[in-house]
Parts: C-alpha cells; sequence; structure tokens
C-alpha cells in the first residue's frame, strides 16, 4: 500500500453522480448480482425511510419533502443502476432497503462463511458499515449475532479453568484437622446473630459457637480457646472458607492468646 499526502483543499469526498458509477458501484459494494440489485431498487419505493428520498432523485420535478431538507445532501443517486448511495465522512455506503430476506442475505455474507468465522459483532457492524448503510444496523447486527446458532453452539469458554481437586489426607487422630466457619445474618437470638461452626474433619464432631457477625479474628480466637482448645487442644491444621488473610490473622491472634512463638 502507497500513502499520498493530498493536500486539505484537494482531499475531498468524490462526488458519486460525476463518476463512473457502474463501475464504481460494483467496485465498492462486489455486488454483481443483478437480481439482487432488482431486489434493492424495487425495494426503495416500499421503504419508510429511503422511500421519500428515492422518489425525490427518480422524479427532480417532485419538490423536495421539507423533512429531508437536513438528509438529503448525505444521499445520491446511481443513474446506471438506480441505487442510492450514502456519502459521509469520505465513506460511500451504499443503501439497502428494510427487506428482511435481502438483509438476511446480507448478513449471512459477512458473517457467516469461513472466511469471516462468525466474527463478533464489532467486527461485523463495521465490515457492514464500511460498504452499507441502513437506518438501525447496530440493531440489527447485535440481534443477528445473538441468535446466530453457531455462535450460540460454539462459544468458547472464557473462564479461567479452575485447578483439580485436591482430596485432603484423611487425619489420624480426632480435632488433629478442624473446619472452621460462620453461619451469619441470622436473626438476633440473646444478642447474637451468628455462629462459629468448628467441625473435626476425622470424626465430623461439631461445636456451634454462638457469636457476632462483627467478631474478628482476635475474637474467634478467643472463642475457639474457650470452647475448643480447652476440650481438644491445638488443631495441626484448619480449613475455612474464609479469606487466607483471616486465617493468617487468626493463626497469630491464638499463639499471641496462648503466649507461644511456634
Ligand atoms: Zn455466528
Amino acid at each position: 500500500m502507497k500513502i499520498v499526502y493530498r493536500k486539505g483543499q484537494y482531499n475531498i469526498v468524490a462526488d458519486c453522480l460525476s463518476c463512473c458509477c457502474t463501475q464504481e458501484v460494483n467496485a465498492v459494494f462486489s455486488i454483481e448480482n443483478k437480481e439482487l440489485l432488482d431486489i434493492i431498487t424495487e425495494n426503495y419505493a416500499k421503504d419508510n425511510f429511503f422511500g421519500p428520498i428515492y422518489d425525490f432523485f427518480c422524479d427532480s420535478s417532485k419538490p423536495m419533502p421539507p423533512d429531508l431538507h437536513m438528509t438529503l445532501h448525505w444521499f445520491s443517486l446511481d443513474p446506471v443502476h438506480k441505487l442510492l448511495i450514502y456519502v459521509k465522512d469520505g465513506e460511500r455506503r451504499l443503501c439497502i432497503p428494510r427487506e428482511k430476506h435481502l438483509i438476511r442475505l446480507i448478513f449471512h455474507e459477512v458473517h457467516d462463511p469461513l472466511t469471516s468465522a462468525h466474527s463478533g459483532i464489532d467486527r461485523a457492524f463495521a465490515e457492514l458499515r464500511s460498504k452499507f448503510f441502513w437506518p438501525k444496523m447496530k440493531r440489527d447486527v447485535v440481534k443477528y449475532v445473538k441468535t446466530c446458532h453457531r455462535c450460540q453452539v460454539n462459544k468458547p469458554y472464557r473462564k479461567r479453568t479452575s485447578a483439580p481437586l485436591q482430596l485432603m489426607p484423611i487425619p489420624e487422630t480426632p480435632w488433629e484437622v478442624i473446619s472452621l466457619d460462620f453461619i451469619t445474618n441470622l436473626p438476633k437470638s440473646k444478642g447474637y446473630d451468628s455462629i462459629l461452626v468448628v467441625v473435626c474433619y476425622l470424626t465430623k464432631m461439631t461445636h456451634l459457637i454462638p457469636t457476632h457477625m462483627t467478631a474478628d479474628a482476635v475474637k474467634v480466637a478467643e472463642l475457639f480457646i474457650e470452647h475448643i482448645f480447652q476440650l481438644h487442644g491445638l488443631p495441626k491444621a484448619i480449613v475455612s472458607h474464609r479469606d487466607p488473610k483471616f486465617t493468617s490473622k487468626f493463626w497469630q491472634a491464638l499463639f499471641k492468646t496462648l503466649e507461644t512463638q511456634l
């Protein structure tokens, strides 16, 4: 590709009607199918949006509809194929009337072939937008891609795969390994709204200790010494669904209370 600098005064949009439209429409939009072109031109008149614009271009004796004053300058008519061309921001796009089968065929060509690989909404829209124009195109693209059967079936799994499950080794003695968790948001009973649940991994013996939702690691360590340590001693391991930070703080508080450094 060669990039050539053009002075601002020369860098203007080409006028559709002054170009050789026959070749240009085919080259730009790659539409050579006569049947397809006929369907497009036949449906302009029936289209709510393009109908009045098309009428005005086909019959210049008609006065310009007042509500088209603001938009008409974006459109021109290819005199050979009688196709409406939308020109804005330097882009020339073929106007497509809202005809169900026609739009479906265009979507199929842009989204479904192997070369497109069922691209996502943004890529399909960019591809369409570079060649075609019709009102609410983005909405139609979103609907088509979201309801595409192939896309639904072959959706890639984007979640991180979880690590393989690891079985906990079976403890040799009771209360060697315990689990420590909470049941919270309970209706208040005697001022308590939570339960600290401590379970022995080997015997499944359980202690239910009333506590508060506000209990921090230090408070939990105090409850643990009062209700568990006095009966079963210090466990070798604690399994908890609380975050590792809490478990770490809990161990620190426990050792501090037991006045041990190990
Ligand atoms: Zn698809």
